[in-house]
């Protein structure tokens, strides 16, 4: 059974960083309540530095955590309800496994094929109290894909389903393995498809079969994939399962293009019944990702009692009407929230850098605020303190990779594995600001 990695930060596991502790705390669904984000804020100004990430799987992470002040931000999170449910194992290794991604307008999207909301809670619900999975990765990590317009299906996941529309059996879910829906390049194509009522039967299976077939020190499905197969797999997931397990599904199935960039920011209309009014959702980013305790607390006061966090490092408010929706983005803008993708800083990503982390070579977030300066129309650039690539869950069509201060090697994504291909090695940002000038712009 596969052993449970503990250098991932959570709410209980605060990890040392250059700038302090670092906590993670695991957002269901990507959704805080207004008070949650008020005792967040207050915990992390009293406790930490004050400074709040928002992480690409909809979660956020608070800073500079002051040593000696660990437990007074754990029981504090703890009572604002942000830790995980009552269940099996340790309160850690519950707050670990609760790594289930969903759309941010899961159930509101117009283009969705199911609402996977219920999905997901009781994916929550089990992976929390079903002892054996206390042994699972906090990095391993589940997507429910409902076929929003708006849905991570870039990112990588252990494992992930796919609403699809099936012409003789209707709704269905494609599932896929160490891959994703949108990883067209790499071939990822669906390993089985299953109607709606099995899904949690099989995930709850292939989650036992990953665990029982996973060597010490292989956490990831990719991991067990390499050493026994995709067939192994589905073979001992099947032996779980009380229905028959159709493994031969259209390779076309799930296949879909990751979410258009302009739908994450702005005004955008989502679904609603022809009798009631047209509702709209409000997208927003902030600068690289970072937020400040007072800001947070601004945000839940200018906001409507539920901020929905959003794999991109943002948020989102749904459910309003067009009026509101106008009102919101003005807020929300004199905040310093980015809503437009037009904004060069909008498709920028660094992770924390020499600032914030021992291994980074490079001040990568304050040289994407230099960077944005320096572009002359936005692109998706992902600047890397070092290889672990940290800050971009998928790959980006452009990557820094810092080399030292002010040195960077430039890679433009082909499709192959890492970042791409080397278009120039050891440059300055200036440099690389000069060659990507001199690129075609980014396709969405
Ligand atoms: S990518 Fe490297 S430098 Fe950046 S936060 Fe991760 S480990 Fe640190």
């Amino acid at each position: 059974m596969a052993a449970r990695a503990s250098a991932c930060p959570g709410l209980l596991n605060i990890v040392p960083t250059r700038d302090g502790g670092l906590c993670r705390i695991r957002l269901p669904g990507g959704v805080l309540r207004a008070p949650q984000a008020h005792a967040l804020a207050r915990a992390a100004a009293r406790c930490a530095s004050g400074v709040i990430e928002a992480t690409n799987r909809a979660n956020l992470q608070i800073r500079g955590v002051r040593v000696g002040a660990e437990d007074d931000l754990i029981d504090a999170l703890l009572a604002a309800g942000l830790g995980p449910a009552d269940g099996a194992g340790s309160l850690d290794a519950r707050d670990g496994v609760r790594n289930v991604m969903l759309s941010p307008l899961a159930g509101r999207d117009a283009q969705a094929v199911l609402d996977m909301r219920p999905l997901a809670a009781q994916l929550l619900a089990v992976l929390q109290h079903t002892p054996e999975f206390a042994a699972l990765s906090p990095k391993f990590c589940v997507l429910l894909d409902g076929g929003e317009a708006l849905v991570a299906r870039d990112h990588p996941h252990d494992i992930w389903l796919a609403a699809v529309t099936d012409q003789a059996r209707g709704t269905q879910l494609a599932v896929g393995l160490a891959g994703c829906p949108a990883d067209l390049d790499h071939g990822a194509q669906p390993v089985a498809v299953v109607a709606p009522q099995y899904a949690l039967e099989l995930v709850a299976a292939l989650l036992h079969s990953f665990l029982k077939l996973a060597q010490p020190g292989q956490h990831r499905m990719r991991d067990v994939l390499a050493d026994h197969g995709v067939a192994t797999l589905i073979q001992q997931a099947q032996q779980r399962c009380n229905f028959a397990l159709d493994a031969r599904p259209d390779p076309a199935h799930g296949l879909r293009k990751p979410s258009a960039t302009h739908l994450r920011m702005g005004i955008h209309a989502q679904a609603h019944t022809p009798d009631a009014p047209a509702l709209y959702y409000l997208g927003a980013q902030w600068p690289l990702g970072r937020i400040s305790a007072a800001g947070l607390q601004q945000l839940a006061d200018a906001s409507d009692g539920v901020l929905h966090f959003t794999p991109w490092q943002g948020v989102l408010a749904p459910d309003l009407t067009a009026a509101r929706a106008q009102q919101l983005q003005t807020q929300w803008q004199a905040l310093g929230l980015l809503t437009d993708a037009a904004n060069p800083l909008a498709q920028l990503i660094a992770c924390a850098g020499s600032s914030g982390c021992n291994r980074a070579l490079a001040d990568v977030k304050a040289d994407a605020l230099r960077l944005a300066g320096l572009l002359d129309v936005p692109r998706a650039v992902h600047l890397s303190g070092c290889v672990r690539s940290c800050a971009a869950a998928h790959c980006a069509p452009w990557t820094l990779l810092a080399l030292a201060p002010d040195q960077y090697d430039l890679y433009q994504y082909n499709g192959a594995a890492g970042f791409g291909a080397p278009l120039a090695t050891s440059i300055t940002l200036a440099q690389a600001a000069q060659m990507l000038n001199a690129q075609p712009i980014n396709p969405d």
